[in-house]
């Protein structure tokens, strides 16, 4: 996936999981003429392993996202689980990753 210049985080962020570099940030659910900046608690998913992450401590740190904390995230925000799990599906047939 390619970003644009404005799309790229101001801190170089590694994924708990894999340990790969994630440098840029976009939104599923904006439009495409919205920057999206990610705030802390914003779900991801990791570009490189498909890992459920957020984002933490002023946007430096990614952190995997539990099941269970997914969970309760789709009962405060209904949607948000099936979102990340098509965008996580997405990443994982790009990537080869069964
Ligand atoms: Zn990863």
């Amino acid at each position: 996936m390619t970003y644009n210049e404005s799309e790229r985080l101001s801190a170089v962020l590694y994924c708990p999981e894999c340990g790969s570099k994630n440098d840029g940030a976009t939104s599923t659910t904006q439009d495409g003429e919205t920057t999206y900046v990610p705030q802390d608690g914003d779900i991801g998913v990791c570009m490189y392993c498909a890992t459920i992450i957020t984002f933490i401590d002023n946007v430096t740190r990614l952190k995997k996202v539990s099941s269970d904390e997914l969970v309760n995230l789709d009962i405060m925000h209904p949607g948000i689980a099936a979102q990340t799990d098509r965008t996580r599906w997405t990443i994982m047939e790009m990537r080869g990753i069964d």
